[in-house]
């Protein structure tokens, strides 16, 4: 099946009671048993929910693995895979990532014992060097948030593989239509299905991949011990949101490329990051682990102020300001205040993560609105 179709078809059959075309809310915590221990599969909510399987078979199917888990939000999934390890386990992950995932490996886990190191993984040098008997998880996120790098996952596998060491993606960014990280090595896909998977900025939810048989156990062993799974309803509306995931990211990055290329010969903006661009030191990479650029563009101001930073966000009117992203809306943020906040400012100017950094999350609107839009903010600094 090709992707366009395994969007709509892969995992969702009619319902077997009604014949019902689309996957009923199936809005129960537990379920009648014919007698002690005889049941259809389904014993409580927390355990099974027909509504959740089916997401996570669709899942399964979207990333090329066998099995899917989902979880209440995309940092529940990744603490599910941080409770795979044990104190005195290490971690080795890129130095340019979403704020929440480096909050919870340095605030949450370090207090057990776990600790993690932060390095440019697009130098697999680096990361050879870093590996000692300890590492037991490599955290990947490409493109990364918010500076737009590539990490060659399939190289990064390749060392990892070696040492025997856990690879994880976080194919937040990219979604499914554009990379699946699987096929390229990794062990665990994790996603925020909260931004493009979801893609209407309406439901809050986690998912992990794996092709593993055992890994996929312990996942859905953890899953069931720590309880922090979605509601029916939410893996309803991710459901509903998948079926158009190749339409709308499509769409995201046609006009993403075309904003980029505005923004670059606009006078009052400079170093606009973008993966599609040639000069882009990622993109040969990008190139050949992605079917498109994505629909994420940052770029810095002339001016590089966090005075500047604020008027062009506020002179916005058809993007929103607003953290998040992968809506069919656009939105626009200031990593330095929002997303990235709880990054200490000399980690995040380490990595370029400037006063005046704005990130755009492009949506699926007309995109002469759009420019029209940053035309009219921009000219006023
Ligand atoms: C939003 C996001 C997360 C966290 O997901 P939640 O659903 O908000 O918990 C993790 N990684 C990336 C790249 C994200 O954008």
């Amino acid at each position: 099946m090709k992707f366009g179709t395994k969007v709509i078809h892969a995992g969702v059959e009619p319902d077997p009671t009604t014949g019902a075309v689309m996957t009923p809310i199936y809005q129960t915590s537990t379920y009648a048993q014919e007698a002690p221990g005889k049941h259809k599969g389904f014993e409580y909510a927390r355990t099974q929910n027909p509504t959740r399987t089916v997401l996570e078979n669709n899942l399964a199917a979207l990333e090329n693995g066998t099995a899917g888990i989902c979880f209440g939000s995309g940092l529940a999934a990744m603490d599910a895979i941080l409770k795979l390890l044990n104190p005195g386990d290490e971690i080795i992950s890129t130095n340019d990532l979403y704020g929440g995932s480096y909050r919870l490996m340095v605030r949450v886990y370090e207090r057990y014992g776990i600790k993690a190191h932060f390095i440019d993984l697009s130098d697999t040098r680096k990361l050879e060097k870093k590996i000692n008997k300890n590492t037991k998880l490599i955290w990947m996120e490409t493109p990364t948030n918010p500076m737009l790098n590539i990490i060659d996952i399939k190289a990064v596998c390749e060392v990892a593989q070696k040492h025997k060491i856990w690879t994880c993606v976080d194919n937040t960014f990219a979604s499914p239509y554009l990379q699946t990280p699987l096929d390229l090595g990794a062990d665990i896909v994790l996603h925020s299905a909260t931004k493009y998977l979801g893609g209407h900025s309406d439901v809050v939810l986690g998912a992990l991949i794996v092709k593993d048989e055992k890994l996929a156990e312990e996942l859905y062993f953890l899953q069931n011990a720590s309880g922090a799974v979605p509601g029916p309803q939410d893996c309803f509306l991710v459901l509903r949101g998948i079926k158009t995931l190749h339409l709308r990211v499509e769409r995201a990055c046609k006009n993403a490329k075309k904003i980029a290329k505005f923004l670059q010969s606009h006078p009052k903006t400079k170093n606009v990051y973008y993966p599609g661009f040639k000069e882009h030191p990622g993109h040969e990479i990008a190139k050949a682990q992605m079917r498109d650029y994505g629909g994420m563009v940052s770029f810095d101001l002339v001016r590089d102020t966090f005075e500047d930073a604020i008027r062009v966000l506020s002179g916005t009117k058809v993007f929103t300001l607003a953290e998040s992203l992968g809506g069919v809306e656009s939105l626009i943020g200031h990593p330095a205040s929002m997303t990235h906040a709880s990054i200490p400012k000399p980690e995040r100017l380490k990595v370029g993560l400037t006063d005046s950094l704005i990130r755009l999350s492009v949506g699926v609107e007309d995109v002469d609105d759009l420019i029209a839009d940053l035309e009219e903010a921009l000219v006023n600094l």
